[in-house]
């Protein structure tokens, strides 16, 4: 049981009420290109506030791209160039003169391969994105985040008696739960988790898959993923994206997850999700 359940999460930098209404996120028409190749064309889905939407489709369909376009990482690449609109609870986080930094801080990233600060301290770890983030909180109040934010990823526990040993010497399974936590410090209105266990033994995934249901409800979480029963677990909305040799990659069909997998309306949704891909 988290003890710290009905108090509010953290603090907001932006004057954004903290445990207020959840944040959805939403594409409208999402285009994007590496130079002068399209890697996706018109990208429209809607992300629900609270929910868990799982992006699912083969290797190259520009699901990673995708993410990184919801949270301003993908104009970090050299050459790369975007058109459309992503709305984080109706406005758009490419609007002229947002900061992209604040854009990240309210939506968090954890990625395939944990990337802990390896010779950081587990509290260093959690409570780094404060600084980052310019968000100023006192001693006593740091230390309630570390622990907060280590219950909800599910690594209390486990941590609790040597929040000063190094991150990287955590297993594989809970140095991504010490991510997830990292991210969860700076109270993000929706976490962005690219393939979160793919590198993950058959037990770690299992309680990075926990932590996402716990979490549910209280951020709205996207997830991509190739596990297609873990697609089904953790998803209450799925889109499944396709490319091929000469079109961009683009939304085939999304969603309730239960429809995609159980009477999707395209044959290529049938076929992948049922592996004939
Ligand atoms: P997925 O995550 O679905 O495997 P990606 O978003 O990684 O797909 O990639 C989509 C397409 O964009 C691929 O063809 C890939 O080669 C290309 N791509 C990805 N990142 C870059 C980059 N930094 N520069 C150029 N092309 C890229
Ligand atoms: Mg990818």
């Amino acid at each position: 049981p988290d003890p710290y359940a009905d108090q509010p999460y953290g603090q907001d930098a932006d004057g954004h009420p903290d445990g207020g209404p959840l944040a959805g996120l939403e594409t409208r028409e999402v285009s994007a290109w590496f130079g002068s190749r399209k890697v996706l064309e018109r990208v429209s889905l809607a992300m629900p506030a609270g929910e868990v939407t799982a992006l699912i489709g083969p290797s190259g369909c520009g699901k990673s791209t995708y993410l990184r376009i919801l949270n301003r990482m993908h104009e970090m690449v050299r050459g790369a160039a975007l058109a459309g609109e992503v709305l984080l609870d109706g406005d758009d986080v490419y609007r002229p003169g947002r900061r992209p930094a604040e854009v990240r801080r309210r939506i968090g990233m954890v990625f395939q391969r944990p990337n802990p600060f390896p010779a950081m301290s587990i509290q260093d770890n959690v409570s780094s994105g404060l600084k980052l983030a310019g968000i100023k909180v006192s001693k006593e109040e740091r230390q309630h985040l570390v622990e907060t934010s280590l219950r909800r990823a599910g690594l209390w526990d486990e941590v609790s008696t040597r929040l000063h040993t190094p991150g990287g010497a955590l297993s594989g399974g809970q140095q991504q739960r010490l991510c997830i936590a990292r991210s969860l410090a700076v109270s993000p209105d929706i976490l962005l988790m690219d393939e979160p266990c793919s590198a993950l033994d058959p037990t770690s995934t299992r309680r990075v898959e926990e932590t996402i249901a716990e979490l549910r409800g209280r951020l709205t979480i996207v997830i991509v993923t190739h596990n297609m029963q873990q697609a089904q677990r953790v998803s209450q909305t799925c889109a499944f994206f396709l490319a091929t040799h000469d079109t961009p990659g683009r939304i085939v069909e999304a969603g309730p997850t239960g429809q995609i997998f159980g009477s999707p309306r395209d044959q290529r949704t049938s076929d992948y999700v049922n592996g004939r891909f």
